[in-house]
């Protein structure tokens, strides 16, 4: 049988295992490859054999001998039934201490049950985020390992050779026991979906206020990305507005259909939030939103039946630069809202199920590889690291002012949007979770009466502490 000289081992090498597997041979490392197929291991070998030191092996059996002990095993396969076959594959196979992480899209609770169980096969299981796409697999993604510290100590120096580094630092740390890694990576996926709808929120605000060409916003997009909107989505949203379809001439986001597809990821956080009680409203009016937008048979009857009811008047824009800077900073706004709001989903799952993150060094290791790298995570990490007990974000000296600065642009941007017909959930619940969370009292006190009213479900008081109730009518 083969001679264990691989220093770790990917198995599933579709596009993103396969980077992976690349991206650990151009560092150096001896790579151990397998796949179910073994046309894709071949593949891989006949592609970019000469990248680096691979070792392909057809047979599970000799993938597993190929690696030095402890093993370390990238299960890079289909999210769900998929990975829990390779697992069940795998774990006869493996010795004590070796470790299996997986790469994939795992959901954090199968991360959890997952673990335990190879936990008490005297294993070691590490839950592991990958983000970054497949361009980031190859050249340096963000990767957010959860498991035991333990797998760390011997799985951290090669994970941060591969992953992106931003000022010198790697990518790349340890998150939290069990499931905390897959747990951040879903949070970050939230977020994701959130950014990327406020961004096509100002698109269509501009698009309908300036009657602006995509060209024309790609390069105020590009202006935009050069300030504190710095960030990768915000720049591949020009290149993909500046793209013009070939085969029309038209530019290209006129002739893609507006039915935006979804994954599961930021369902998978919402439903999260709901468990957690978390109000990650931008993110679920981004997940929504997308839900919207396929709910075609509702969207051609809604837009026969109120044809000719208009949508209010146009979009008022006396000032054009004026605008823009007004767009510009209730994007600001509203971003630093979704990602307070996505830290703080971090925080509860943490304190939930006692992982302990520490959500400055989460920030950290998003500043560069993932989808959401942004220039602002700087900050962000600043906040957490000066303050790890912050309540809020938005609290934090630099972000409390450009929310505060930014309010009274983010207020004109949504108040024009509503009366002009232009539909902005994301910028709109965001300014309200905002303006919800500074009241100094809310019309929750009524819920709490209605709640008693009816259901004698008791309230406490502003003026006493203890819990009361009030006989609302003799006879019922
Ligand atoms: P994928 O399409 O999700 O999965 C295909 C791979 O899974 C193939 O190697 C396939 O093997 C293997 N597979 C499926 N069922 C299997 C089974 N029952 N037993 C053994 N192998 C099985 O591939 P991907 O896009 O590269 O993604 C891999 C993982 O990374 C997923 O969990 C995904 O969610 C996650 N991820 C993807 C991205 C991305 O940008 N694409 C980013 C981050 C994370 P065969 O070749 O034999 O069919």
């Amino acid at each position: 049988s083969a001679v264990p000289v691989a220093q770790i081992g990917v198995t599933g090498l579709a596009v993103m295992g396969a980077n992976l597997a690349r991206n650990l041979a151009r560092k150096g490392f001896t790579v151990a490859v397998h796949n179910r197929s073994p046309q894709r291991a071949r593949q891989l070998l006949a592609d970019h054999g000469h990248e680096g030191a691979f070792v392909p092996a057809e047979a599970l059996t000799d993938f597993v001998a190929s690696l030095q002990r402890p093993r370390a095993i990238i299960v890079m396969v289909q999210a769900g039934a998929a990975t829990d076959a390779v697992i069940d594959q795998l774990t006869p196979l493996l010795d004590a201490d070796d470790i299996i992480i997986d790469c994939g899209n795992a959901h954090y609770a199968d991360t959890r049950r997952r673990e335990e169980t190879l936990r008490g096969l005297g294993l070691r299981f590490v839950g592991c985020g990958v983000s970054g796409g497949e361009e980031g697999a190859l050249t340096g993604p963000s990767i957010m390992p959860g498991g035991a510290a333990e797998a760390y100590a011997t799985l951290g120096p090669i994970l941060e050779k591969i992953a992106a580094r931003v000022d010198g630092q790697p990518c790349v740390a340890h998150v939290g026991s069990d499931g905390a890694g897959h747990f951040v990576k879903m949070v970050h996926n939230g977020i994701e979906y959130a950014d990327m709808q406020l961004i096509a929120e100002a698109y269509d605000l501009l698009r309908e206020g300036l009657w602006a060409s995509p060209k024309q916003i790609a390069q105020i997009f590009r202006q935009w990305n050069t300030g504190e909107l710095n960030s990768f989505l915000v720049e591949i949203a020009a290149d993909v507005l500046e793209h013009t379809d070939a085969a029309t001439g038209r530019p290209f986001v006129d002739i893609v259909a507006d039915i935006a597809a979804q994954k599961g990821t930021g369902r998978w956080t919402v439903q999260s939030a709901l468990d957690l009680n978390v109000p990650i409203t931008g993110i679920a009016e981004a997940t929504f939103a997308r839900a919207l937008s396929g709910s075609v048979d509702q969207r051609r009857a809604a837009a026969d039946a109120f044809a000719h009811a208009g949508g209010g008047h146009a979009l008022t824009v006396s000032d054009a630069d004026l605008f823009v800077e007004d767009v510009r900073r209730a994007l600001y706004a509203s971003k630093v809202v979704a990602y307070a709001q996505g830290f703080d989903q971090i925080d509860a799952g943490s304190q939930r199920y006692g992982w302990k993150i520490d959500r400055g060094q989460v920030a950290r290791l998003w500043r560069g590889g993932c989808i959401i790298r942004a220039r602002f995570l700087d900050h962000i990490a600043a906040a957490y690291t000066a303050d790890p007990q912050l309540p809020t974000l938005l609290v934090d000296p630099y972000f409390a002012t450009a929310v505060a600065d930014g309010a009274p642009s983010w207020r004109r941007v949504v108040s024009e949007a509503v009366w002009a017909g232009v539909p902005t959930p994301a910028f709109s619940s965001s300014l309200a979770y905002f303006d919800g969370l500074r009241r100094d009292r809310l019309p929750a006190a009524l819920i709490q009466g209605l709640r008693d009213h009816f259901g004698a479900h008791t309230y406490r008081r502003v003026d006493r502490p203890g819990s009361f109730h009030t006989r609302w009518s003799g006879d019922r």
